[in-house]
């Protein structure tokens, strides 16, 4: 399935989306003013000051942002927006730099001119690899200030197969886990192990098994391949994935980690030898399994999912599957600002400039989010929002609609979608509809349905999505005229709110 959806593209940048041309396509000229720009690694480019003030000076809002603030120039009537500039710029070392929040950092980037914003966008896209708009926007961000960014980066995207990829892979959102907060206040206190596993076309269908290791303060996760069915095997992983987390601090810090009851979980609780090591095993209770359905819509490990599909469809090699993942999902920016690696190595991914990481405001953001979505999963369970996914089966006459735990399921029908990260998308409904590779619109193999949005004034393709039934929380009779029941806004409000 997932390689017929690779055949066809499902992104269509220049549809319905009005493009500033200027910002997306190389400029001939700019490349014959700064031939070195092409060779030159963007980290390079951003500490050449000589290059970057003839870069700017070639600007000529730029040119007197310069004058203004090196030549204490005091602003007349006509200089307003110089005036403007001189709060929102500094000069360093020749170059403009713009003072910019970025989650909880302040920082300064190089104010780079409209005419090179698709040079440098197309640099971060090489360098830092291919993503979601939003992850090159977010790494951007602290690199540079670019009028116009998002259009270049929209259209280097339009145009590059993998980035389409990532467009094109259904929104899998799969019930996680829910663990009890410990609030870490360190890297390595609180993690959670988990097993996953993924069929392998390329290794003709074989199943490949990944432990994955989250840890909870800076929601680093890596991957490891599961070599052995028993716990001994299970200890093993662990012990490398811990050492592996914070070499430094391995077995003189405490770390507690969590696990479901799984059988090769179990026989790890009081573990010597991990207890030795000072590492706690906390297996879930069958209590707190029952939690397990409530879901915890982590963005994080939505993205782990899809750079993992698109993985396995590249590689063959299980071990360079996990290295690749890891290091793709690890340098994804959080809201603060910050990617794990980051966190980690408190050294800056692009630059590797050291950093200064305010812990204690990351560590009071973290938790106030945690207690938002604690409250937002309460109210969630006191209005029957969560359920157990639905049990979904072909329809057949005089089945009945209606059933909170399962359903008939045809094509026409209308679904109620809980894994949709749009906040403002109070209404998330969505008919069952047909495509090349959904000829009857669900797909009960691999459990999938393709969709368009419903209550949309203007249809376009991108109204298309396809989603797993895990996502599905309602099933309307496509053929009655029943009214689509209402929803309170203001709790998906909460439940859409990222972490
Ligand atoms: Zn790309």
């Amino acid at each position: 399935m997932q390689q017929a959806a690779f055949s066809t593209d499902h992104f269509f940048p220049l549809e319905g989306e009005e493009f500033n041309f200027a910002v997306t396509r190389s400029n001939p000229a700019v490349i014959k003013d700064f031939p070195e720009l092409e060779s030159t690694a963007l980290s390079k480019i951003l500490d050449d000051n000589e290059l970057l003030r003839r870069i700017q000076l070639t600007d000529k809002k730029l040119r007197s942002t310069i004058k203004a603030i090196e030549l204490e120039i005091l602003p007349n009537n006509k200089g307003r927006p110089v005036e403007t500039a001189r709060w929102r710029y500094v000069v360093r070392n020749g170059v403009v730099m713009a003072k910019k929040n970025v989650g909880i950092r302040q920082i300064f980037v190089t104010t780079i001119p409209e005419r090179l914003t698709y040079c440098f966008a197309n640099k971060i896209h090489k360098e830092f690899g291919c993503s979601s708009l939003n992850g090159l926007m977010k790494e951007a961000s602290v690199l540079i200030e670019a009028p116009k960014i998002k259009d270049a980066f929209k259209a280097i995207m339009g145009r590059c197969r993998k980035c389409s990829f990532h467009r094109a892979l259904p929104n899998i959102f799969n019930p996680l886990k829910q663990y009890n907060d410990f609030n870490p206040s360190e890297i390595g206190e609180v993690v959670s192990w988990d097993q996953i596993s993924r069929l392998s076309e390329l290794n003709n269908r074989k199943m490949i098994k990944f432990w994955v290791l989250t840890d909870h303060l800076s929601s680093a996760s890596f991957l490891s391949v599961v070599e052995g069915p028993c716990s001994k095997s299970n200890r093993e992983a662990l012990i490398l994935a811990l050492k592996k987390l914070r070499p430094e601090k391995f077995g003189k810090s405490r770390t507690r980690v969590v696990m479901d009851s799984a059988r090769v979980n179990t026989p790890l609780v009081d573990d010597p030898e991990l207890t030795h090591l000072k590492i706690k095993v906390e297996c879930m209770t069958a209590h707190s399994r029952s939690k397990n359905n409530l879901a915890i819509l982590d963005t994080r490990v939505a993205k782990m999912t899809k750079y993992l599909t698109l993985a396995l469809n590249e590689i063959k090699d299980a071990y360079l599957i996990a290295e690749r993942v890891s290091t793709e999902h690890n340098r994804i920016r959080g809201a603060h600002g910050y990617s794990p690696v980051e966190l980690l190595t408190e050294v800056d991914q692009f630059t590797n400039e050291k950093l200064e990481i305010d812990w204690q405001m990351l560590i009071k953001i973290r938790r106030t989010a945690r207690e938002m979505s604690r409250l937002a999963n309460e109210k969630m369970m006191k209005a029957g929002k969560f359920r157990v996914p639905m049990n979904l089966s072909p329809f057949v006459e005089g089945d009945s609609y209606g059933g909170t735990t399962d359903s008939p399921i045809k094509l026409g029908d209308i679904v109620l979608i809980s894994g949709i990260f749009d906040k403002n998308n109070s209404r998330p409904f969505y008919k069952i509809s047909i495509s090349e590779q959904f000829p009857d619109g669900i797909d009960f193999e691999n459990q999938l349905i393709h969709t368009t949005k419903m209550d949309l004034k203007r249809k376009n393709k991108q109204a298309n999505k396809v989603w797993s039934f895990n996502c599905i929380r309602c099933v309307i009779d496509g053929t009655s005229d029943m009214k689509l029941p209402p929803t309170e806004d203001e709790k998906f409000e909460i439940l859409y709110f990222e972490l």
